[in-house]
């Protein structure tokens, strides 16, 4: 599959055009960005980390009934994806209190959240992510109400998977973002990824963070090791990749 045009590049991520129309080519990058992009250093090997990572946790969701954008990762850090429109609304799941959500609200830090909590954020960096409630989504006319129903049941569904699947790896599933889009037949489906980018996750014996919070916290010289831990933990070892 050879990569035509490129038709979006983020933070982290290329996304370039195919010779079939209905299909993209995500590249996941080696960068590594915090602060809404203020801070950004290159991390080797980091995109075919989170572009594994996130394949097998989508392959894990399609088998548990729902449907992402995953067709194929042909190398380590590309991934084939179908295209979709994507709804500029970040779903947070939290099942313990921590980040931005103690920061805001009086909730102690490191309660469970029983049921959890469900937010939505306007993905825009240059107003830096606000929250969103259903009147706001409807006066930025970024989806109906129907829509927004089904984004928060697929989420919670997520949730309830990958809690599962992440214990198993001796991994506590803390909170995490997912974002959807609609394909060509007007279908939601999960895209973007799953990674350690995106979520918050705590060893369950030590509770020692494997994801991109320690980016965040400035321990910049550790972080890979953590995503390294959890691929070594979540991906089985006759689907580990040589690079
Ligand atoms: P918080 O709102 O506490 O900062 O983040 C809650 C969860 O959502 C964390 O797992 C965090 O990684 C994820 N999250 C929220 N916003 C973003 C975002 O803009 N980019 C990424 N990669 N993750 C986000």
């Amino acid at each position: 599959m050879n990569k035509k045009e490129l038709i979006n590049s983020g933070k982290v991520k290329s996304v370039f055009t195919t010779d079939n129309d209905d299909e993209v080519i995500i590249e996941f990058r080696d960068d590594m960005t915090a602060g809404d992009g203020a801070r950004k250093e290159v991390m080797d090997k980091k995109g075919s980390y989170n572009a594994i990572i996130s394949s097998k946790i989508f392959k894990v969701l399609e088998e548990n009934g729902i449907e992402t954008q995953f067709v194929d990762l042909p190398e380590p850090n590309v991934m084939i994806a179908k295209k979709l429109e994507m709804i500029p609304i970040e779903v947070i799941v939290r099942n313990i209190a921590t980040g931005s959500l103690v920061r805001k609200y009086p909730i102690q830090e490191g309660i469970r959240l029983e049921p959890p909590v469900v937010e939505m954020d306007y993905k825009d960096d240059d107003y830096h992510d606000p929250m969103l409630n259903f009147s706001l989504i409807q006066a930025l006319g970024i989806a109906t109400q129907e829509e927004v129903d089904i984004l928060i049941e697929k989420a919670l569904k997520i949730n309830e998977v990958l809690t599962k699947f992440f214990a198993d790896a001796g991994i506590i599933l803390v909170d995490f973002k997912v974002e959807f889009g609609k394909d060509k037949d007007g279908k939601i489906l999960l895209g973007d990824e799953i990674s350690p980018d995106g979520c918050r996750l705590w060893d369950s014996e030590t509770l020692d963070m494997l994801d991109k919070e320690l980016f965040r916290k400035g321990k910049d010289n550790e972080v890979m090791n953590a995503y390294v831990e959890v691929y070594n933990r979540v991906i089985p070892d006759d689907e580990k990749f040589d690079f």
